[in-house]
């Protein structure tokens, strides 16, 4: 087994049984955690994807075009009526 892949953090195994009846491990690179709020830790509507595979999506799908994306709907609306005061 090819040394990075015996951390169990970052890579997912599963067994497979090939056609000609082998058990073999099959891995896959595991996701990242969910995005959460910064302010009540609720999780956010976003993209869980590998750093690779964020840099080929648009920048208006990573993240909403609003006044604080790193908050939730219903904190980013207190964020803002603070403001106002
Ligand atoms: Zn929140």
């Amino acid at each position: 087994m090819r040394r990075q892949l015996r951390s169990r953090v970052a890579w997912k195994r599963t067994r497979i049984v090939t056609p000609g009846g082998r058990n073999v491990f099959h891995f896959k690179k595991s996701r990242p955690a969910f995005h959460v709020c910064g302010q009540c830790g609720a999780k956010l509507n976003r993209p869980r994807l590998l750093r690779t595979e964020i840099r080929k999506i648009r920048k208006t799908e990573r993240r909403p075009e609003r006044r604080f994306p790193e908050l939730c709907p219903a904190c980013s609306r207190l964020a803002l009526k603070a403001r106002v005061k």
